[in-house]
C-alpha cells in the first residue's frame, strides 16, 4: 500500500473530524490549527503516516459525560452536565484542568483536551492530555451551592480518575476553593488520601508552591525569552492585559516586578484601565477576596476608569496578554493593537486569538506566543505537585518559582528549534505544535496501535 502525500493524509483526517463532529466548532478549529502546521514533520516522518497517529490523535481515548444533580439553597433540584475527556495518554496519565462555566460543552471541552495534548508535551514531562467540566455557573451561587455541586460532581468523576490514571487540575471557574470541595469529596469516596489524583489543593494539604501563580508567572517568562531573542525586554513597556482571573492576575504581577506596567484587566461586564499600573493588591482583594466584579477597582482606584461598551484591546501598549477565554481577540481587535504599537502577543488563554488575528498579527511581524506554549507554567508546575505528592516531598516557593523558571526557559527553546527546523524562524505557532507533536507521536508508534 503506497503512503499518501502528508497534505493528503492532513486533508483525508481533517475531513474525518468534519464528518464525526460536524457540530463542534471549538474543536475543529483547534485541530486545524495545529494539523495544518504539520505537514514538514510528516514529510520528515513517513512512519507517522504510516503508523496513522493522526487519526488516532484526534480520537479522544475515552469521553465521559454525565448528570450532576445538586441542591441549591432554596432545596430546588437542580441538573447540570458533566464531562471528562481522557484524549491521549502516550507520555503519562491524563492531566488537563475543570472549567466550570455556562459556555462548557462537548467541543469546548474537547479543543482544550486536544489543546493540552501537545501543551503537556512540551513541558518534557510525563503527563499526557485531558479535560473536563460543567455548564455550572459558580457567579451568584453561595459558597455551600458551589460546594454541594462539586461534591456531586465528583461523586461520579471519581470512578475515572486518580494519581496514576487521570489528575484533573483548575481552569476556569475552578481555583482552590473548588479544589478543596472535590478533594474532599474525592478523599470521602476512596477511603484515602491519594494526593495525587488532583493538583491545585492548598499548600497545607500537599498542593505545591507557585501552582497558583504558575501560569500568568510562567506566561510572562514564556514573554520575557521571546522579547530577549528579538534584542528586546518587558521593562519599561505598557502591558494590555484581559481577564481578572488566575492567570490574568499572575500575569499583571509578574509583568510589574519585572519592570514593566499593566494597565488593564478585565471581566464579561467590561475592562478597566489605569495608567499608573494596576494596583495587584487591590485586584486580588476584590476578585480573589471578595469576589466582585471588575468596575469595583475603578470605584475605589482614583484616576482609574471602566469601560463597559467597547474593546480592551484598543487601549495602546506594547505588549498584549490575552487571559480571559478563547476567540476573545480577533481580527478586529487585533488591528487596534497594531495600531497601538504592539510588538508582542502573548497567549495566557487557551486559543483567545482567532486564526484570521493569528495571521494578521504574524504578518505585521509581531512575536506571538501560542497559548499551548506560553500558558504551559501551569500544568508544568502541576506535574511538580504529582512528583511531590508522589515522593511526599515539599519544594519552598523559591525553589518552585525557579523549576517554573527553567522549565519555561525549555518550553521557549524547544519551540523556537522547532520553528528553525521546519522552516519558518520564529513561528511559535509551527514551532509549539511540531515540538509536541513529535514528542507524542513518537511515543504512540513505539508502544503499538493502541
Ligand atoms: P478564571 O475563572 O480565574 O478567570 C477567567 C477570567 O476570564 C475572568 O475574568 C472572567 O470574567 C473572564 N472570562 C471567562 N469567560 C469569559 C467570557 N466568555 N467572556 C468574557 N470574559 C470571560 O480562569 P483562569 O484565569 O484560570 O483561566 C483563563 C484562561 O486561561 C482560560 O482560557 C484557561 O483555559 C486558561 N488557562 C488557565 C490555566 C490555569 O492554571 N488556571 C492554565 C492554562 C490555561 P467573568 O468573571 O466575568 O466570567
Amino acid at each position: 500500500m503506497s503512503i499518501p502525500t502528508p497534505e493528503a493524509h492532513v486533508r483525508q483526517v481533517v475531513e474525518t473530524v468534519e464528518r464525526r463532529s460536524p457540530s463542534e466548532p471549538e474543536f475543529l478549529q483547534a485541530v486545524h490549527e495545529v494539523l495544518d502546521t504539520l505537514i514538514p514533520v510528516l514529510a520528515e516522518h513517513p512512519e507517522f503516516i504510516e503508523a496513522e497517529v493522526l487519526d488516532r490523535l484526534v480520537e479522544p481515548e475515552r469521553q465521559v459525560m454525565f448528570r450532576v444533580p445538586w441542591l441549591d439553597d432554596d432545596n430546588h433540584v437542580r441538573v447540570n452536565r458533566g464531562y471528562r475527556i481522557q484524549f491521549n495518554s502516550a507520555l503519562g496519565p491524563f492531566k488537563g484542568g475543570l472549567r466550570f462555566h455556562p459556555s462548557v460543552n462537548l467541543s469546548v471541552v474537547k479543543f482544550l483536551g486536544f489543546e493540552q495534548i501537545f501543551k503537556n508535551a512540551l513541558t518534557g514531562q510525563q503527563i499526557g492530555g485531558g479535560k473536563g467540566g460543567s455548564d455550572f455557573d459558580p457567579r451568584g451561587k453561595s459558597r455551600f451551592e458551589v460546594m454541594r455541586f462539586c461534591q456531586s460532581y465528583m461523586t461520579e468523576l471519581y470512578r475515572y480518575i486518580g494519581a496514576q490514571t487521570d489528575v484533573p487540575a483548575g481552569d476556569i471557574g475552578v481555583g482552590g476553593r473548588e479544589i478543596g470541595f472535590l478533594f474532599g469529596q474525592y478523599r470521602r469516596l476512596t477511603n484515602g488520601h491519594e494526593s495525587g489524583a488532583l493538583t491545585g489543593k492548598g499548600t497545607g494539604w500537599g498542593g505545591a508552591e507557585v501552582r497558583t501563580q504558575a501560569t500568568g508567572y510562567g506566561a510572562v517568562y514564556f514573554a520575557e525569552e521571546m522579547l530577549a531573542r528579538a534584542g528586546e525586554s518587558i521593562e519599561g513597556r505598557r502591558a494590555i492585559v484581559s481577564g481578572s482571573g488566575n492567570v490574568a492576575t499572575y500575569v499583571i504581577e509578574k509583568v510589574q516586578q519585572l519592570g514593566g506596567r499593566a494597565v488593564t484587566a478585565s471581566d464579561s461586564s467590561g475592562f478597566i484601565v489605569d495608567e499608573q499600573g494596576i494596583d495587584v493588591d487591590l485586584l486580588k482583594q476584590i476578585k480573589e477576596v471578595e469576589r466582585g466584579r471588575i468596575s469595583e477597582y475603578a470605584d475605589r482606584r482614583p484616576g482609574a476608569r471602566f469601560v463597559s461598551d467597547g474593546s480592551v484591546w484598543s487601549v495602546p501598549g506594547e505588549l498584549a496578554f490575552p487571559c480571559a477565554t478563547q476567540n476573545e481577540l480577533d481580527e478586529a481587535g487585533a488591528r487596534k493593537l497594531l495600531d497601538g504599537g504592539v510588538r508582542a502577543v502573548t497567549e495566557g488563554a487557551n486559543m483567545p486569538t482567532t486564526p484570521e488575528a493569528v495571521a494578521l498579527l504574524q504578518q505585521a511581524g509581531v512575536l506571538f506566543a501560542p497559548g499551548k506554549a506560553a500558558n504551559a507554567g501551569g500544568v508544568a508546575t502541576s506535574a511538580l505537585e504529582m512528583s511531590q505528592n508522589a515522593s511526599r516531598d515539599r519544594w519552598d516557593f523559591e525553589q518552585s518559582e525557579e523549576r517554573l523558571h527553567a522549565i519555561m526557559r525549555d518550553v521557549h527553546d524547544s519551540s523556537y528549534a522547532a520553528s528553525v527546523r521546519y522552516g519558518r524562524p520564529g513561528d511559535y505557532v509551527l514551532g509549539a505544535n511540531t515540538a509536541g507533536f513529535v514528542r507524542v507521536a513518537r511515543a504512540m508508534v513505539d508502544q503499538g496501535v493502541v
